[in-house]
């Protein structure tokens, strides 16, 4: 198959990998809840967010450091990192559906940055602004380099798109004084927040440069050497406590430790560094049984918005930021690129519908910053985490969802030396090295997935189909027989290798009845509980859908399972699971909670309904459970 890395328009483009990516216009994604997602993006979330870029102060901040205009700097001393991911966001929905509001506010965006950028190429709007005596001079915390990173993809995401190259000429400017103070002049600096990094793998991908490269490496090796100054949240909070080649576990800030790890990923590849990419796999393998949500989602602490301990994972309290899940299907994205095993694949589509989906409201206006598995009828950390807002004063998360949701095209299929592999399975087309194939399915809600090829290259190549490991039963049925059960290999997909002629088709079927998912039994938060999930969505019970209070229902052991479709307000059309469950006697309400006596009265039969996790708070924003006891 025909290498497509040099022309990739899309995040990543890496040198070398087993699987390569497509660009974002590749794959086209008609329908589905990504297609409804990608459909919302555009004519909702970007549009909100393009005129936020004015209301949040993100670019009357650059105008002060421009010397134009009055007023004081508003917002974090990250502020410009919003106007950087929007401008992502915008260049990859660019790709999709040119446009020319996206090409005035890419060409108008780097004009203003152009004029805010100081000769040296230095460029941070508060630094400039707020504390020019202090440029580079508290990075612990500063955020200059981690905005540096953003600018960087934002201008790498525009000339991939298109949209010129006046942006990257900012975004190179910065990169040059970045590798001459900190490379060349052997400053030995690193931000407390990598992004950086990553950023810099990809912008030597783009220009070949190796500095940029190298100054990754560098920066990616002098973490753990004590370096960062006091954050006052301790070494582990920027994962200075320990060099990345030694460190066994994630630990820290959660996104902080995530874009490390596309970082690290990026590195290793491109230097060909199989223990630094041995180092990442390491910590994926022990986050992925130790510190994950069930929806996938990372961070189990408000506190410094951290992973916790081992098994640390209560549902009410999970921070599981949506940026986190985001960063997470970016290093499970590069994995996954390097390793072509389904486990990262897996693991993105898990995240993707449920810790990350759940980040946005059903019209696309609203989003969470926290996604917790349990809310209380009273558990509100404060109005602002409650319930999705529209923005947010560190409004990291909602541009940083938009571009993701642009960019979901490029996730979906690749292409290796033997043929096309497709990763996620969505509605529309796919042209990859050279076929093209039709995908009709009604995916998640619905396990079957048809591929007709359109058009095929001569001779014969391998079509790879990831079997998700939650489907018990999977069969493939073809113009030559079936069906058949298929086996996956020990990368996790089953191989159809032929030669592929117009209008050969196969049906994959995967196994999408609901089932009960119960928690390791170190997980002291989740003892005694179970969930539902159904293909790859996890479900939750919302207080709206039952006929008595939920904080008093309990699953049936072995609950019988049956699922249902309904047009909910706010919703749309879903598919939901009913379960058997009991309704237990009211609880005491006063003294102790804590008693040496049994529940006496009798349970009485009930039904619980449960809907999809990412769908919750479209309605009255009541009381939502995940977890349920089991009776
Ligand atoms: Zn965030």
């Amino acid at each position: 198959m025909s290498d497509l890395t040099g022309r990739v328009r899309g995040p990543l483009a890496p040198s070398t990998a087993v699987q390569r990516p497509l660009s974002i216009d590749d794959v086209e994604i008609h329908g589905g809840p990504l297609g409804r997602w990608q459909q919302i993006n555009r004519e909702a979330s970007i549009p909100l967010g393009l005129e936020q870029m004015e209301k949040s102060g993100a670019a009357p901040n650059l105008r002060l450091a421009a010397g134009e205009g009055d007023g004081t700097f508003q917002g974090y001393r990250f502020q410009d990192s919003d106007l950087y991911k929007q401008l992502e966001a915008v260049a990859w929905e660019h790709c999709r559906h040119p446009d020319e509001t996206y090409r005035s506010f890419v060409a108008e965006s780097a004009a203003l940055l152009s004029r805010a950028q100081r000769p040296d190429g230095y460029l941070n709007s508060h630094y400039q602004v707020v504390k020019p005596d202090q440029i580079f001079a508290e990075l612990e915390y500063s955020h200059e380099m981690y905005c540096a990173g953003h600018l960087v993809q934002a201008a790498v995401a525009a000339a991939r798109a298109g949209l010129g190259e006046d942006l990257l000429g900012v975004a190179r400017r910065f990169a040059d004084l970045l590798v001459r103070r900190f490379l060349v002049d052997g400053d030995d600096g690193i931000d407390g927040h990598a992004e950086v990094e990553t950023a810099l793998v990809e912008l030597y991908r783009l220009t070949g440069e190796r500095p940029y490269l190298e100054l990754a490496r560098k920066l990616i090796d002098n973490r753990g050497k004590g370096l960062i100054k006091s954050t006052g949240m301790g070494p582990l909070y920027a994962q200075d406590h320990l060099p990345v080649r030694e460190a066994a576990t994630p630990v820290g800030h959660a996104v902080r430790q995530l874009y490390l790890e596309a970082g690290v990923v990026d590195v290793a590849v491109e230097t060909g560094d199989a223990g630094l990419l041995a180092s990442s796999v390491r910590r994926w393998e022990d986050l992925v049984a130790t510190k994950t949500s069930i929806t996938g989602g990372h961070g189990s602490r408000h506190d410094g918005e951290a992973f916790g301990e081992r098994y640390e994972l209560p549902p009410d309290r999970a921070y599981n930021e949506s940026c986190a899940a985001i960063a997470s299907i970016h290093w499970n994205w590069r994995l996954l690129l390097a390793t072509g095993h389904a486990r990262y694949a897996d693991l993105i589509e898990r995240t993707l519908y449920n810790a990350f989906a759940a980040s946005t409201s059903g019209d696309g206006t609203r989003f969470f910053y926290v996604n917790p598995l349990q809310r209380r009828a009273d558990l509100f950390e404060d109005a602002y985490l409650g319930r999705r807002r529209e923005w947010f004063a560190c409004a990291c998360c909602p541009p940083n969802i938009m571009r993701l949701v642009s960019s979901l095209g490029h996730y979906v299929a690749t292409t290796g030396d033997e043929g096309v592999s497709v990763h996620q399975y969505v509605p529309g087309v796919i042209r990859a090295g050279g076929a093209v194939l039709d995908v009709e399915t009604g995916y998640p809600w619905d396990g079957r997935v048809r591929f007709t090829v359109r058009s095929a290259p001569g001779g014969e190549w391998t079509l790879r189909l990831r079997v998700p490991a939650w489907s018990s039963t999977t069969t493939l049925t073809s113009d030559a027989g079936g069906p058949r059960e298929l086996v996956p290999g020990a990368d996790g997909y089953a191989a159809i290798r032929r030669e592929w002629q117009a209008g050969d088709a196969v049906t994959l079927d995967l196994d999408l009845t609901p089932r009960i998912v119960r928690p390791h039994r170190r997980i002291d938060a989740l003892r005694g509980c179970a969930a539902i999930e159904r293909g790859p969505i996890v479900y939750c019970f919302e207080q709206i859908d039952q006929d008595t209070d939920l904080d008093d229902l309990a699953l049936t052991p072995g609950a019988a399972l049956r699922t249902v479709e309904r047009d909910l307000p706010g919703i749309g059309r879903t598919v939901l699971v009913e379960a058997d469950a009991v309704r237990l006697p009211p609880a005491p309400a006063h003294g102790l909670p804590y008693t040496t006596g049994t529940d006496a009265a009798p349970a009485a039969r009930a039904t619980a309904t449960a809907v999809p996790y990412y769908q919750w708070d479209n309605r009255d924003g009541g009381v939502m459970r995940v977890w349920m006891p089991l009776a």
